[in-house]
């Protein structure tokens, strides 16, 4: 009876131990992701090229999702300035376009307060003309120094895409949007599909919102800015597509 409790207990070390090890190992990996994310970023804000408030705008958004990593988040949702926007009016820094999906909360993993930025969230964060024309309000009325679209990692609008199954109702024409992103993707011999076609996606939203003439003046006149990332779900990094 002694010797099987041995046993046993040296099964049970040897199962947890492994299991710490993979745990260590699998945080080691996704600390190594996010310090890539923010040396990548670091290096995509140096070499941003659009306005002063534009880069100012990226480099808060770049810090609040450093701030969200690192679980420090401390957006101000005060009654006091909830009543000064009311009454004073909203002055966001960016305007976000992104995905519906649940776990991409663009004010929490940006950590913004009341006021900072101006959201548009589709499913794949695809952009018709609804999305242009509240682009252009965020930038034209209310002086949005910059725009970033968003996309993030598994996401299922561009899964779906990729299977190319047939979807139902209306879901079909979001699916329609991003079936040439993952043509393009296939095409230039990815070896991960599904994480190119996000990116050609995101680079495809980015491209309607420049079919725009209001948009276009802004960033003429240098307004506005325009700049694609990906949002990590798993680690909870933003990656500036360069
Ligand atoms: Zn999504």
């Amino acid at each position: 009876m002694k010797k099987f409790w041995i046993v046993f207990l040296a099964i049970a070390l040897t199962i947890s131990t492994t299991a710490c090890s993979h745990k260590s190992k699998s945080n080691d990996a996704k600390s190594e992701t996010i310090d890539t994310s923010v040396a990548s970023n670091a290096k995509a804000l140096d070499a941003f090229d659009g306005s002063e408030e534009a880069k100012q705008s990226l480099a808060k958004l770049l810090s609040g999702n450093e701030n969200y990593m690192s679980g420090n988040i401390t957006p101000n949702i005060s009654a006091a300035l909830r009543t000064d926007l009311a009454t004073n009016g909203q002055h966001p820094y960016a305007i976000v376009i992104t995905c519906s999906d649940s776990r991409v909360p663009a004010e929490l993993i940006l950590d913004s307060s009341l006021g900072d930025i101006f959201v548009i969230r589709t499913a794949g964060n695809v952009v018709s003309d609804f999305e242009i024309g509240s682009v252009e309000y965020g930038a034209e009325h209310l002086g949005c120094p910059l725009i970033l679209v968003l996309g993030h990692t598994n996401c299922g609008a561009v899964t779906a895409a990729t299977e190319g199954g047939e979807a139902g109702g209306k879901i079909q024409s979001i699916i329609d949007e991003i079936a040439p992103s993952v043509q393009k993707a296939k095409e230039a011999g990815a070896t991960d599909v599904l994480s190119k076609a996000i990116e050609l996606n995101v680079m495809n939203s980015i491209n309607r919102i420049l079919t725009s003439d209001v948009i276009n003046e802004l960033i003429e006149e240098e307004k506005v800015a325009v700049i694609g990332g990906v949002y990590d779900i798993s680690t909870g990094t933003i990656t500036i597509i360069e």
